[in-house]
């Protein structure tokens, strides 16, 4: 096996789902390889952290009541059970208890996702294929173009793998402000580079790691890493159907870089048109 299968099927792994002789296998590389044992590591740590922020949802007193009042209310509710408790019936029995987990997790999960804001609005802009407002290679002109937008001066990062390459740009979302999302293309696949003000932009939730001395926040969903981090006073996300190795490249060139933003954005003087 090599290392980037091991990454691929790093969740069918952690997730017992390989048959054995490939679970041989990748536990054989798994012996061999430092670099993919840390992988392993990290996403054993961040199933684990996803599972405990899942199991012990901060509820306050009272809404925990309000659950076990739902609950009670589904069970009572829920047909009665058949009178025949014998062999291969104990399976019925647990289906109101399934029930009423399910009614559980539904109201748990519908009090906001645990992930903060700007990783589903990071997750959006990079697939949702919105429209840009400006199409460009020239990282000058579209921190130009932000300039005249935002009333911020936003530098491009430039990244040095040789095959991220910016396309353009367009006002994007984090939190409820307005943020630069600037999109590049890396062979047939989209990255988003979303530049805002990290100010009230948590990134609890999720998971952090160091790259150099810096702390990094790292989500998955469904093939897109999401990496985001502050740097000289900026917030920034990138997303991209890559591996995490490559996102952690990524990272490191723009914080190689001059700050992101040049000024100070005065959210008062952002320029308007008249009509
Ligand atoms: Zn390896």
């Amino acid at each position: 096996m090599q290392c980037q299968d091991m990454e691929k099927f790093i969740h069918v792994y952690l997730d017992r789902e390989f048959a054995e002789e490939d679970r041989a296998d990748y536990e054989r590389h798994l012996a061999e390889c430092e670099q993919c044992r840390r992988l392993a590591r990290f996403e054993q740590r961040f199933k684990a952290q996803l599972k405990t922020s899942l199991a012990r949802p901060h509820l306050r007193l009272d809404e925990r009541e309000a659950i076990r009042a739902r609950v009670m209310q589904t069970l009572a509710e829920a047909p009665p059970l058949p009178a025949d408790h014998g062999t291969g019936r104990w399976i019925l029995r647990l289906v109101p208890a399934a029930a009423a987990a399910g009614v559980l997790m539904a109201l748990v999960l519908g009090r906001g996702d645990i992930q903060p804001a700007v990783v589903g609005q990071s997750l959006m802009a990079n697939t949702n294929n919105q429209p840009l407002e400006v199409r460009t290679k020239d990282p000058h002109a579209l921190q130009n173009w932000y300039h005249e937008k935002l009333g911020i001066a936003i530098v491009p990062p430039t990244f040095t793998d040789g095959r991220t390459s910016l396309v353009g740009g367009r006002i994007g979302q984090v939190e409820a402000k307005d943020a630069a999302h600037l999109l590049y293309s890396r062979g047939d696949k989209n990255i988003s580079v979303m530049v805002f003000h990290p100010e009230n932009v948590p990134f609890h939730g999720m998971v952090s790691r160091n790259i150099g001395s810096k702390n990094v926040y790292f989500s998955y969903s469904k093939g897109q890493n999401v990496a985001a981090f502050r740097h000289h006073g900026v917030g920034y996300s990138i997303t991209g159907a890559l591996p995490r190795h490559e996102l952690d490249a990524l990272v490191r060139d723009v914080l190689h870089q001059p700050s992101g933003i040049t000024e100070p954005p005065p959210l008062n003087a952002v320029p308007v048109k008249a009509p």
